[in-house]
């Protein structure tokens, strides 16, 4: 009997090349997740990655599993419905920290309630990337390089694990780009913990953001201490540098599954509509 093929990387990559800037980080995610997948041996037909708008949005026209770049802000609504109607599939979603916290930042809320098995990855640059460099909900109060920000926003940064851990994410990551296969190990995980998992990725804008080349080796250790317990979680979010890399929960919460988890068929999902 032959041996079944072990999928690659490669296997899950497009034949379209990245436009992305030499040197930004989103090419080394790009190549996490290819590994993450391959690590999982999934097949390439039962994946989608679903993203909103911006440079790492660009995501998915650059695998080769099935993909939609959405509009902005609008990808986990889109992913919601995606998983709700074909359980079946592996949803990945993602994006940058404009897209995901700014417009999106809603539907981030409400997807970490609602506890989908979905896994979503923010590229996180701390700067709007494709519109040339303003101000993001990440970017540090006192950045003052951005010409529409020369004195610095003077607003406080968003937090996503904070966020994430409040609102009630059931996996919750940072990761470093510049350390591709920690990425990958922890998109693997990611993708196998059941309901929402939020990722987000350290991913510099070498363009708008060059000091962040100093991100690279500074976190490629695990030092976020991994727990179950979010009150311990929260304690540790107190005195997070926001650069240390690691999974920082995995809760239990079992994964919203409507219809007992069942594919609906669409003139039944369409019955419900009915007025
Ligand atoms: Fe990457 Fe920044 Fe270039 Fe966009 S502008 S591709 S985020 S380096």
């Amino acid at each position: 009997m032959d041996t079944p093929t072990r999928l690659t990387a490669k296997a899950y990559k497009s034949d379209i090349k990245p436009v992305w800037c030499p040197g930004c980080g989103d090419y080394a995610v790009l190549s996490a997740i290819t590994k993450a997948l391959a690590e999982l041996q999934l097949p390439p037909e039962a994946v989608a990655v679903v993203s909103g708008i911006g440079c790492s949005s660009r995501i998915p026209a650059y695998l080769g599993t099935y993909g939609f770049h959405g509009v902005h802000g609008r990808s986990l609504p889109l992913a919601t419905g995606l998983k709700l109607a074909r359980p079946e599939l592996t949803v990945l979603v993602t994006g940058g920290d404009g897209d995901g916290f700014s417009i999106g930042g809603n539907h981030f809320l409400h997807a970490c309630r609602r506890n989908v098995d979905l896994t979503y990855i923010v590229m996180d640059n701390q700067v709007y990337g494709m519109t040339k460099g303003q101000a993001s909900p990440t970017t540090e109060a006192d950045w003052l390089n951005s010409k529409l920000t020369p004195e610095g926003t003077g607003i406080n940064p968003f937090h996503p694990l904070v966020v994430a851990l409040s609102s009630g994410a059931n996996f919750i990551a940072r990761a470093n780009s510049s350390d591709t296969n920690g990425t990958a190990r922890i998109l693997t995980e990611a993708i196998q913990h059941p309901g929402f998992s939020f990722v987000q990725v350290l991913s510099p804008c070498v363009t708008y953001r060059p000091e962040q080349r100093e991100w690279k080796g500074i976190s490629k250790t695990a030092t976020i201490q991994r727990t179950a317990d979010p009150g311990e979680a929260a304690r540790w979010l107190l005195q997070d540098d926001r650069l240390t890399t690691g999974v920082l929960y995995e809760g239990g919460r079992p994964a919203f599954r409507p219809h007992a988890g069942q594919p609906v068929p669409v003139p039944e999902l369409e019955q419900e509509f009915v007025l």
